[in-house]
């Protein structure tokens, strides 16, 4: 069996009648790096930053994010690598973030408050120190391999904010001399909460690309907290509210041919891939380790199949049900 999986790193991930799945890896650590490349990564899909500033007594400056993220994109040989800007709030651990970040206030619902992108454009200086890194690791790069991510988007005036902060740190490199992509690296927004969702067509207008973060927009979606145990069972991301609005958001994406991935945990159940592949996703970021068993679903299914499978489940309104049909086209009931 391992050795079988060990054999599916070299075969590509298309399917039986030959749609190509990107699979690229989620990343937390650098430790990671090694088993990413081992795991046949066709790239990062979502590198978190957070990393950076934890265990530290200090901010990051931009020659740290540069030393940080340069060697990452390196080693992907080509391959696209997914920056998202810092995600800070919610149920990150705050306290375990730099102690130089003095914290903006005492939310009353962290979760609900100054989380990801609503953090960065009152903390400006974090975003440019961040961008700045991101393009000059960018202009070191082959073009178009690294991208940039924004966390926890709900309106679309936040991408263009982002936007107008990313090309001024553009314009005051390329003053300084530092060579640049000549086209700047795509900038996209996570889609993690209903109301990024819903109004992914909006969104779409100001962001290149969506990665739908399925972690967070179940949790939003349910108002179930991903920590708490009391009420974990409520937690399932095959509820058909958290289905629809993934659905809703990548049929934005597709009419506008834009990119869109899932880069939540449902990215890295083979059990889930049909539906993802039949509500159109062509390209899954997950957890390493997951790749492997994910492709080996890839190459034995067949999009048409897909296709009807995920109609039969998005006419359903009853999450167990759901489950039920999920686990029946798993084990070759269709
Ligand atoms: C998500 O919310 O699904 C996601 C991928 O982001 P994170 O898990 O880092 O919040
Ligand atoms: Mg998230």
């Amino acid at each position: 069996e391992r050795t079988k999986l060990a054999k599916l790193r070299r075969l590509p991930a298309v399917t039986t009648d030959d749609e190509a799945v990107e699979l690229q890896a989620n990343m937390e650590i650098p430790a990671e790096l090694p088993l990413i490349a081992q795991a046949g990564a066709q790239g990062i899909g979502l590198l978190r930053t957070e990393f950076l500033f934890m265990n530290r007594e200090d901010l990051p400056d931009e020659d740290a994010h540069v030393a940080a993220y340069a060697p990452i994109v390196e080693a992907m040989a080509g391959y696209p690598v997914t920056i998202r800007v810092l995600d800070w709030g919610g149920e990150k651990d705050m306290e375990a973030l730099a102690a130089g970040i003095e914290p903006l206030h005492a939310s009353p619902n962290p979760a609900l408050g100054l989380r990801g992108i609503r953090m960065l454009l009152k903390r400006p200086e974090l975003l440019e120190a961040q961008f700045a890194a991101i393009l000059r690791v960018a202009g070191a790069a082959p073009d178009g391999v690294v991208r940039v991510l924004l966390p926890m988007v709900t309106v679309p005036a936040e991408v263009k904010a982002a936007r107008e902060i990313y090309e001024r740190v553009a314009r005051r490199l390329r003053r300084r001399g530092e060579k640049l992509p000549d086209k700047l690296p795509e900038l996209g927004a996570m889609i993690e909460t209903p109301g990024a969702a819903l109004a992914a067509d909006a969104i779409a207008l100001e962001a290149d690309f969506f990665a739908i973060g399925t972690n967070d927009l179940a949790m939003y979606t349910l108002a179930v907290d991903r920590g708490d145990a009391e009420v974990s069972h409520l937690y399932d991301p095959l509820h058909p509210a958290v289905l629809r609005l993934m659905q809703f958001a990548t049929e934005a994406a597709l009419r506008l041919r834009m990119p869109v991935s899932i880069c939540g945990e449902m990215g890295g159940n083979p059990r889930l891939v049909p539906l993802l592949l039949g509500l159109g996703i062509r390209c899954l970021s997950m957890n390493a380790s997951a790749i492997p068993r994910v492709k080996q679903a890839v190459r034995s299914l067949d999009i048409g199949d897909c296709a009807r499978f995920a109609r039969r489940v998005m006419e359903q309104s009853d999450p167990a049900r759901i489950r039920e049909l999920v686990d029946g086209f798993a084990s070759g009931e269709t």
